[in-house]
């Protein structure tokens, strides 16, 4: 027996989660499959090494454009709520600068034919700030009202974040282990468990999905169903009406390559791109060692924010405020007044301070420089190649960040290496097959039936952190699929078929 829906979704994360839900909630039967474990609130706990085995996926790597020079770390989880789970849950809505930027990207256009802008987003924004609870968290503590007159003093100004976090949030610092109090929305606990509960979700943990079944159609391949390694190993297929890729910017590429979208397509310009203008956001943490204690590690992790130099014009990056890494990434990531990695004793010393520790996160606009592929052994590879304004960028957000911490008191400053937990734009969502992989509404311009509906679609790197836009995009997806203009979502019963 082959299992049918109307709609399968790969990857529960920010995009996939929504679109589960949403159209679960709109009286479709869907199948949610997700390649990560099924845990619950009860079972987050703050260990970061177990959270980091079970939950996460574990650590890409960014492969640098010359031998000497150091590759960018790549983060993300691996479990059901996807990377919500185990994010910081700031909650930003996109800039004009933003959406302009989509459409010279890829002629991004809206419902009306214009270029699309915030008026075509906007109520999907909303919904999703709704149901997620969004609200501001002004509850900031010694760590960040201690860096706070740093930004005064350079004519800066730090405000509370947006963050979908309840007021159950007892400030224990373990977000990224996974919220122990659910006070922390994921798409587990916000979309994807209501509609297994109430709703028409079928979903299925520790289900890796291989390839997206394509056959000809009519005339034109479309996409049928997929084929999956279920929890024992065993290889399994299921049939639906439509197909939504959403395993992340770093793994759709790879599923659509290895469906052999590219080869269907003829080497289409569209297929081509696949995996190109990968966006990283590229971040890095700056620690400043102070006299008093922090305590940093024991806070919501990021209350605050300054948008001062976000726009290009003005510099083109963020600043956040403040906190410190869990230890095991703290020793690993940091590196000394010159940039070197730190160890031995002179790590030692700091860490011993690490109670003394309040951080900086900054991050830049980027232009979609990198790429995914995938190599001749199957797997994914990543590389990244920063232009010149993408280097000044991170050199004046260090820059920044070191004038700030020392003008509030640091007797050190001591930056990571740059890292990425904002992957975007593998995918690239457009209005031109030429310049994007998937049309306006997210289905491939190759293969019909064929949806993307993560952070791949991004058409640029955002300016701000990426999360709610993806899931305001996947709500707006699943209102497109369950519209069903093209009359895709013939069967619209849940039932079996035999094979
Ligand atoms: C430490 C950290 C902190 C962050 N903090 C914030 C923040 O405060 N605010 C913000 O806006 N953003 C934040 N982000 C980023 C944000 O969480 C991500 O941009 C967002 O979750 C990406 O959504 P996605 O749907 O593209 O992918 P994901 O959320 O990563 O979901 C993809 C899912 O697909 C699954 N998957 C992958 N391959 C397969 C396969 N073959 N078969 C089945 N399933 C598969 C994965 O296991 C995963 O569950 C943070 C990220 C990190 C790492
Ligand atoms: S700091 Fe708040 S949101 Fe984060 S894990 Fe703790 S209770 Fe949850």
């Amino acid at each position: 027996m082959t299992e049918r829906f109307d709609a399968i979704v790969v990857g529960s994360g920010a995009g996939g989660g929504v679109v589960a839900g949403e159209l679960a909630e709109r009286g479709r039967s869907v199948l949610l499959l997700e390649a990560g474990p099924h845990h619950s609130a009860a079972d987050h706990m703050r260990w970061e090494a177990r959270a980091n085995h079970e939950i996460w996926f574990p650590v890409a790597f960014a492969e640098p454009p010359a031998p000497d020079q150091p590759p960018v770390p790549l983060f993300r989880g691996r479990c059901v709520g996807g990377t919500t789970t185990v994010n910081t849950k700031v909650a930003v809505r996109p800039d004009a600068e933003d959406y302009s930027k989509w459409y010279a990207a890829a002629g991004l256009l809206g419902r009306d034919g214009e270029p699309f802008a915030e008026d075509d987003l906007l109520p999907y924004l909303e919904r999703v700030e709704q149901r997620l609870g969004v609200r501001p968290r002004t509850d900031w503590q010694r760590c960040v009202t201690a860096v706070e007159p740093g930004f005064e003093a350079i004519g800066a100004k730090l405000a509370p974040v947006m963050s979908y976090t309840d007021p159950n949030c007892m400030r224990c610092g373990s977000c990224m282990q996974g919220c122990p109090t659910n006070a922390g929305k994921s798409t587990l606990n916000t979309y994807i468990q209501p509609a297994v509960v109430f709703g028409g979700l079928e979903l299925r943990a520790g289900c890796e999905v291989r390839r997206v079944l394509i056959e000809d159609g009519a005339g034109r391949p479309q996409a049928t169903g997929v084929e999956y390694l279920g929890p024992g190993g065993d290889l399994q297929q299921a049939l639906a009406d439509v197909v939504v890729v959403a395993t992340g910017a770093l793994a759709t590429p790879g599923v659509l390559l290895r469906s052999g979208v590219r080869e269907i397509a003829g080497g289409s310009p569209s297929s081509r791109l696949l995996g190109r203008n990968l966006g990283f956001h590229a971040a890095r943490l700056i620690a400043g060692l102070f006299d008093e204690r922090m305590d940093a590690h024991m806070v919501y992790p990021i209350s605050s924010h300054c948008k001062q130099w976000q726009r290009d014009a003005d510099g083109g990056f963020l600043v956040e405020a403040a906190t410190v890494q869990d230890p095991i990434g703290f020793a690993t990531g940091l590196c000394d007044e010159q940039g070197l990695p730190m160890w031995g004793q002179a790590l030692v010393e700091v860490t011993r301070r690490y109670r003394h520790i309040s951080s900086l996160l900054t991050m830049v606009n980027d232009e979609n420089t990198g790429v995914v592929w995938v190599d001749e052994d199957g797997r994914d590879r990543y590389s990244y190649g920063w232009n010149e304004r993408e280097q000044q960028r991170l050199d004046a957000s260090l820059d920044t960040a070191r004038r700030i911490l020392e003008a509030a008191g640091a007797k050190r400053v001591l930056p990571t290496g740059v890292v990425s937990t904002h992957v975007q734009g593998s995918c690239r969502m457009g209005s031109d097959p030429e310049r994007s992989v998937v049309d306006a509404n997210g289905e491939s311009h190759d293969v019909m039936r064929l949806f993307v509906g993560d952070s791949s679609v991004i058409p640029r790197t955002l300016s701000v952190n990426p999360s709610l836009t993806i899931m305001a995009l996947a709500s707006r997806l699943a209102a497109h699929i369950d519209a069903d203009e093209r009359g895709y979502l013939g069967t619209g019963a849940r039932m079996l078929t035999p094979a």
